[in-house]
């Protein structure tokens, strides 16, 4: 097939929703991908940040395949090793307590705010069920995380949205105890707003944060679904910030492809959710959770630590190019944004940079970047020049 009879049948048969870039991909080996006719291209997205260990990493490979081959699903009715021991390794790397696994960030993030609703309720009783959020945040598609994210031009067509949310300005304390009330039950935040723009938040402000949080017995949700399994540099952001957050959600980077996300909880909140309160059919399934915990062997203390050191070597080398569209880099480890200036735009510059062998993304009005963890030397090299060459 041509990239021009595929095109053609997506959009016969496909519903558009989603705006493509003209570049189809067949395979890929690291941070490498090959399109239909065998052009090549460096990839700085891994998916939306999920191909957390390259494409058709080995290991990943090996795991996916030996569990395909023993047990590909059973009920969560029944005890799976994968998901235990998955669950431990969480737990263990992380201080948490609990783990809950589902299939998407959206679903993760449902289950936190499922999750600070009941610990409410059931200390509480009724009218405590407010969520504060941030504005300019991204907490999913589904109708309850739209609602939660923090964007007005996210909030549109699809009426009637669910009461219980309201948004704050970040990086304000002030403004976070100015929406407050008595109906608050929890602040759910990312540490690095990915979608609005890779923004990273100020670390007194999480630390005020999160004792305001204690002190009023909200729980304090954070939302790890970009940042987290590595993305910048730690298993997740929070272990940077220096808190101990009562719930966290991952997603994207968890199993290296395949669909997973969920979230583990601090043992105050470990009896929260009992039998029959939360599920998922396929959530957790064997061979996600074996994909999963191949994906954790693989990024170990080493492979993070170089996690944040190829972070900084590629946001120094962007910045000596001084390019005239682009302005400062942001974010931590491998998840950064690139100011651009106008009258570029990024979307213009990620479509420039796809036809010249670069996959990048956009966020906000910045261009996004975020790589395989694993990505080599030899390949940000390569991407670093063709970002030169296309830009200069
Ligand atoms: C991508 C993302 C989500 C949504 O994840 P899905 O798997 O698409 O449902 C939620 N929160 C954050 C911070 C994200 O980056």
């Amino acid at each position: 097939m041509t990239h021009e009879e595929l095109k053609q049948l997506d959009h016969q048969y496909v519903l558009q929703t989603y705006g493509r870039f003209d570049v189809d991909i067949d395979h890929g080996q690291g941070a490498t991908l090959y399109s239909l006719d065998g052009t090549e291209y460096i990839d700085f997205t891994s998916g939306i940040g999920v191909c957390s260990v390259g494409h058709a990493n080995p290991r990943w490979v090996e795991a996916v395949a030996d569990q395909a081959a023993r047990l590909g699903h059973i009920s969560n009715l029944y005890y799976t090793q994968p998901y235990a021991r998955l669950a431990q390794t969480l737990c263990e790397r992380s201080g948490l307590a609990a783990a809950f696994f589902g299939n998407s960030g959206a679903e993760g993030n449902e289950g936190l705010i499922k999750l600070a609703r009941k610990y409410s309720f059931d200390k509480y009783g009724k009218g405590r069920g407010t969520i504060l959020t941030l504005k300019n945040s991204f907490h999913g598609r589904t109708i309850t995380t739209l609602t939660a994210t923090g964007q007005d031009r996210l909030h549109h067509s699809f009426f009637p949205f669910p009461d219980g949310f309201r948004y704050a300005e970040a990086g304000s304390l002030d403004a976070l105890q100015g929406a407050a009330g008595h109906d608050v039950c929890a602040v759910m935040l990312e540490l690095v707003q990915g979608e609005g723009g890779v923004i990273p938040l100020e670390r007194e402000y999480v630390h005020d944060l999160a004792v305001l949080c204690a002190e009023r017995d909200w729980l304090l949700l954070v939302d790890e679904v970009q940042t987290g399994i590595g993305r910048t540099g730690t298993l997740f952001a929070f272990q940077q910030y220096g808190i101990l957050p009562d719930a966290v959600s991952f997603a994207k980077g968890i199993a290296g492809g395949l669909p997973m996300g969920g979230f583990l909880v601090s043992e105050k909140c470990r009896d929260v959710l009992g039998p029959g309160d939360h599920g998922s059919t396929f959530g957790g399934n064997p061979i996600c959770a074996a994909a999963a915990q191949a994906v954790l062997d693989i990024l170990d203390e080493d492979t993070l630590a170089g996690v944040q050191k190829k972070g900084r070597c590629l946001r120094a080398a962007i910045e000596a190019m001084g390019l005239p569209c682009l302005g400062a880099t942001r974010g931590l480890g491998l998840m950064i944004g690139i100011e651009v200036k106008p009258p570029r735009t990024n979307k213009e510059l990620a479509a420039r940079l796809a036809q010249n062998g670069l996959l990048v993304l956009t966020a906000g009005d910045a261009l996004r970047l975020l790589p395989p963890l694993t990505i080599t030397q030899a390949e940000l090299d390569r991407g670093l020049e063709i970002l030169k060459q296309t830009l200069s």
